[in-house]
Formats: C-alpha cells, structure tokens, sequence
C-alpha cells in the first residue's frame, strides 16, 4: 500500500523558506497602489496559503478559486473550474498560490481563465516545482522548491484524498 515516505521537505525548511517569500511579497506589493487578491488554488494550496499570508506584513485580501483537470486518459491540461472567485479581480494585482506545477499545462489554463478578467497584474507563487516535467513554459514569479520527478504527499497534497494535512512534504513510497 502506497505510504508517506522519506522526507523531502521538513517542517522548519518549509517555514524558514515560505519566511522569505513572504519577505519577497511585502518588497514587490508593499508600496503598490492598492492591496493585492491572494488567491489559492484548492484543494492542494490551502496550507502553503495559510501560512504564506501570515508570513507577509502587508495589507491584502484573500479568495480562493477551486479546481479540477477534465478527466481523461492524458492530461489536456484544461481545468474546469468547481468553485469560483467570490470577488472580481479586474483592475486588482492578484497572485495566485498555487501548491505544485508539474508538466505547467494546468496553470497555463488558470493563468488564461484569469488574465481574461482583466487584472492590473497576474503573479503566481507556487511552492513546489517539478521543473524537469515541463511541458510548457509557465511564468512562475515565486518558487518555494525546486524538487526531482517524486509524486509527493502532505502539507496540502494528497495521494487518494489522504496526507494532505501532514506538517511536511515526503515522498509516496510503495505504490
Ligand atoms: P500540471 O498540469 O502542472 O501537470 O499538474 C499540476 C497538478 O498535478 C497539481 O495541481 C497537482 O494537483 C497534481 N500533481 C502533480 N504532481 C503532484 C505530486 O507530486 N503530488 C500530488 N499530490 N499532486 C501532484
């Protein structure tokens, strides 16, 4: 049976690097004209947002936006959206949190569906990246980490809808 394995990610790493992307976030948007939407992607993003948001020390408002990939027998890299915005964001500088990029096609789409709204400016942060899966180049602003071609498991990611609320990234071992 597949189980949380080796660790990849610990709990003090993971706070000690979302510390500095916080820093980062209160340089870029601190003396901007107007707060920024933070917005997480669900499921996978709901802890690194959690904890980003308090790692920051400016002003800003939050939403969350949940998606699924269309089922298929490869990934088409549409998204459909399941739970939508509550809030417009025209005109607002919005980040979006997002927990992992893999291949890059599921952010391409979410970064088309929201550039279409019309934003002042689209910036994402995502804390994993599998870069050796690319198979699109996605603009990433901030990366957390960059990590070898692993299926991880905990702090926001599942295997089968399990793990996601361990306090550190690891490995799925034994599938
Ligand atoms: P992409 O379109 O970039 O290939 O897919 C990104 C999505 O695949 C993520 O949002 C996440 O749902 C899923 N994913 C990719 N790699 C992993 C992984 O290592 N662990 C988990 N739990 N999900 C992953």
């Amino acid at each position: 049976m597949a189980r949380p394995g080796r660790i990849l990610i610990s709990e003090p790493e993971l706070k000690a690097r979302i510390g500095e992307l916080g820093a980062d976030l209160a340089r870029d948007y601190g003396r901007g004209p107007s707060s920024p939407i933070v917005v997480g992607v669900l499921q996978g993003a709901f802890l690194f947002m959690a904890d980003l948001v308090r790692a920051t020390q400016i002003d800003l408002t939050t939403d969350f936006i949940g998606v699924v990939s269309y089922a298929g027998a490869q990934s088409s890299g549409h998204v459909r959206i399941v739970s939508d915005l509550s809030m417009s964001i025209e005109g607002r500088d919005v980040l979006v949190v997002e927990d992992i990029v893999d291949t890059g096609l599921t952010l391409t789409y979410l970064k088309r569906t929201l550039e279409a709204r019309h934003p002042r400016s689209l910036r994402v942060c995502v804390l994993v990246d599998k870069v050796e899966r690319r198979k699109v180049d996605v603009g990433l602003d901030y990366v957390g980490f960059t990590i070898p071609n692993v299926f991880v498991v905990g702090y926001g990611f599942d295997y089968e809808g399990l793990y996601r609320n361990l306090p550190y990234v690891a490995a799925l071992e034994g599938e």
